[in-house]
Formats: structure tokens, C-alpha cells, sequence
């Protein structure tokens, strides 16, 4: 890479100074397009319930009696409150996988959206968290977010690709991907977490995959693919790259049936993107599953 080919996000008009390598791929290309893009109202509306901006799903029982009667007035809001509820529920179940963490550590956030789970850690851990998204309109906002904060010195978002990450090796107490592993060759991914993570770390994944007991991905698992610009990997898949790449995994936990209530919850709302219908069909038919997979460096 010569000093020619790198942009930086000033430049480019997007008002941060980090310095932006231009996507590997056309494909990444497309991926930065879309989050650059995407402004759906159920993302948007959720994060502003508190300020955590989830680009991920929920988990967990629906609270029908703070959600009260469908008639009420303020019935939208507070369904739109207990959606946001059940997306940060998934990222504390996911937190609760990293192990031990100081807060002179550092964890990274691969694929980190808007950031609401890197504000979550450092609120916890008190640590550094260092996040890579390939949307440079989402490392503005995780970055002003953290600011507003005042955060700002601990949790920092930058426009990178995951299989190549800016980052020293060994430097990483923890690593995760939250729903953004389905962009990826899990090889590579997993090569590039296990180059950041020191020995002994902690590697973390909650993901959608396609159940190889199922065959192939069903049809709903190709409509979830169109719909994202994704390519769903298989839980055999997500196995084999974590042990090919000196990640042994130490927990494999089906969040399927945890994840349905929040899907069907949200298929009533007035938020709807359409995908909802293949998400609930394929979760019940067993094609596809929502997984935490956790794995220690060795
Ligand atoms: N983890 C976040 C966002 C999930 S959305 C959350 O839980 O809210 C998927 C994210 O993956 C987006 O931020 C997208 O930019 C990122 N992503 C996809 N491919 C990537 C790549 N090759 N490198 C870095 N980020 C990538």
C-alpha cells in the first residue's frame, strides 16, 4: 500500500481525521454503500430510547406488562423501548463471554456499526475498546457518540477492513463480531482475530448460520442473503475456521429460542423491513440458527 492509495475521511468530507483505506474489494465496496446508507427507523428509533445504537437483534422474554395494552396511546413507544431492551440484553449475553478484562486492556469490536456494544463494554469493563467498520458515516457517529460521552479517550471507531485491522499483534484482551461475520471468508477473519488477540484471549461471535442438520441453506436463509448482501456461513463453518486458526472454542450456545420473541414482537410493529417473515420461518423450521460461538487463543 503506497501513501497514494490511502484517502483520508477528512477529505473525503466526512469530518474525522482517521485515515480510511479504500475497500479490498468491490464487494466491501457495496457493504460500505449500504451502511453508509442505511437510516432504517427501527435502528434509528430504538438507539434513541437511550443512546445505544444497535445494528443487531434481541434476546430474551418480552416484558408483556411493560409493554401494556396494544390499544394505548403509548403503546408504540414502549414496544419500540422493550425491542431496544431485548437488542442490549444480546450484547450484555455476548459481554458476559469476554472472560476477565482490566481496564487497562483493549478489546476490539470487528464490524462495530454505530457502536452501542463498544459504549456497553467500556461502561462495563471501564477498558479501551477499538472498533472497525467499513461505513465511514457509522466510525463519524460511534466516534461523536463516544465524545458526547465523554468517552471519547476509550471507545474509538475507525474505517478499516476486519481481515486486515490496523492493529498491533497480540494487542487485544478480547475480540468480537456481533452480527458482522457474514461478510467475510471466516478463514481470514479468523486468521486476523487470532494475529490481534494476545494468547489467552478471548474470541466472541453471535451470529446468524445455517444448520448443516438442515443440508443446505434453505430458501429463507438465501432471502436473508439478498436482503443484507450477505453470505450466511454454516455453524461446521464457523467451527472449523476458529480451530484451523488457534481459536478453540470453548462454548457453542443456540440462542434460537431466545431470539423468537423479539422477532415476532417486532413482526407486529409498525417498523418493519419486510425480512421478519424469513427470519421467524427459518428459525423455526431449524435451517437457521442464532449462535454465540466462544473461543480462547491458544
Ligand atoms: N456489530 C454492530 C454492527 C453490525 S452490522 C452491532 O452489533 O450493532 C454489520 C457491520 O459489519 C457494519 O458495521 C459493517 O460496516 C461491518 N462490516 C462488514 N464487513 C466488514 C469488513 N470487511 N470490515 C469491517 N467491517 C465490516
Amino acid at each position: 500500500m503506497t501513501s497514494a492509495d490511502l484517502t483520508t475521511a477528512e477529505s473525503a468530507g466526512t469530518g474525522t481525521s482517521a485515515v480510511v483505506l479504500p475497500p479490498a474489494t468491490p464487494y466491501q465496496d457495496d457493504i460500505a454503500r449500504y451502511w453508509n446508507n442505511e437510516a432504517r427507523p427501527v435502528n434509528l428509533r430504538l438507539g434513541d430510547v437511550d443512546g445505544l445504537y444497535h445494528h443487531h437483534y434481541g434476546i430474551g422474554d418480552v416484558d408483556h406488562a411493560a409493554l401494556g395494552d396494544a390499544r394505548d396511546s403509548e403503546y408504540e413507544t414502549k414496544l419500540i423501548a422493550e425491542l431496544h431492551r431485548l437488542e442490549s440484553a444480546q450484547t450484555d449475553v455476548l459481554l458476559d463471554q469476554l472472560g476477565p478484562v482490566g481496564r487497562e486492556d483493549t478489546l476490539v469490536d470487528a464490524g462495530c456499526g454505530r457502536g452501542g456494544s463498544m459504549v456497553m463494554a467500556h461502561r462495563r469493563f471501564g477498558c479501551t475498546v477499538e472498533g472497525v467498520t467499513l461505513s465511514a458515516k457509522q466510525a463519524d457517529f460511534a466516534n461523536l457518540r463516544a465524545r458526547e460521552l465523554g468517552i471519547g479517550n476509550h471507545v474509538h471507531a475507525q474505517v478499516c477492513n476486519m481481515l486486515d485491522m490496523p492493529f498491533e499483534t497480540g494487542l487485544a484482551t478480547a475480540s468480537w463480531n456481533n452480527e458482522s461475520s457474514m461478510y467475510v471468508d471466516l478463514h481470514d477473519l479468523m486468521a486476523e482475530h487470532s494475529r490481534v488477540l494476545s494468547v489467552g484471549g478471548r474470541y466472541v461471535t453471535i451470529t446468524g448460520c445455517w444448520n448443516p442438520r438442515y443440508g443446505q441453506p434453505s430458501k429463507w436463509v438465501s432471502q436473508i442473503n439478498a436482503h443484507f448482501e450477505c453470505n450466511i456461513h454454516s455453524r461446521r463453518e464457523y467451527l472449523r475456521a476458529m480451530i484451523d486458526n488457534r481459536l478453540v472454542p470453548q462454548a457453542v450456545i443456540d440462542l434460537t429460542p431466545q431470539t423468537l420473541p423479539y422477532w415476532k414482537l417486532r413482526a407486529t410493529t409498525s417498523l418493519v423491513t419486510g425480512i421478519e417473515d424469513a427470519f421467524i420461518k427459518s428459525y423455526e423450521d431449524g435451517s437457521f440458527q442464532y449462535v454465540l460461538i466462544a473461543a480462547d487463543r491458544v
